[in-house]
């Protein structure tokens, strides 16, 4: 089963939308795993977001994901890496598909509600920058027959 690292960010958790937001994971048919909140130290956030240090907005992108409270997830299920790229949309929310999350929920790419690993590489790294392993609960779902054959 493939797990994926996602984060409600600190607009999300601000603006009272975390239910909104694991609803749709949730209700899709994905596991829940691991979940903490936190306010993410400058260190995190850096090493998170490594691959964009040379980036433009990397300082600011690194000042709103550490200027509040995130809701750091692992979510498990078949394809979960690339489903959930899916349902959080395009990076820009003014562009993102509506139905998906960004593209019902925002308007600005710096404030775009929530990041989803990439890749099985990313989900890794990141899984494994926000997470001790036993902090992440393998079980089953009862209504798993329901929603796999
Ligand atoms: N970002 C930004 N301005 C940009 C591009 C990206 O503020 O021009 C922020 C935005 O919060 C985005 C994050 O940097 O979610 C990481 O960018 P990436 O391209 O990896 O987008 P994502 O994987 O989150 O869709
Ligand atoms: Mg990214």
């Amino acid at each position: 089963m493939e797990r994926t690292f996602i984060a409600i960010k600190p607009d999300g958790v601000q603006r009272g939308l975390v239910s909104e937001i694991i609803r749709r994971f949730e209700t899709k048919g994905f596991t829940l795993v691991g979940l903490k909140f936190l306010i993410a130290s400058r260190e995190l956030a850096e090493q998170h977001y490594g691959v964009h240090k040379e980036r433009p907005f990397f300082g600011s992108l690194v000042d709103f994901i550490t200027s509040g409270p995130v809701v750091a997830m692992v979510w498990e299920g078949e394809g979960v890496i690339a489903s959930a790229r899916k349902l959080i949309g395009a990076t820009n929310p003014l562009t993102s598909e509506p139905g998906t999350i960004r593209g019902d929920l925002g308007v600005n790419i710096g404030r775009n509600l929530i990041h989803g690993s990439d890749a099985p590489e990313t989900a890794e790294y990141e899984m494994g920058l926000w997470f001790k392993a036993d902090e992440l609960v393998s079980w089953t779902p009862t209504a798993m027959p329901w929603i796999h054959e």
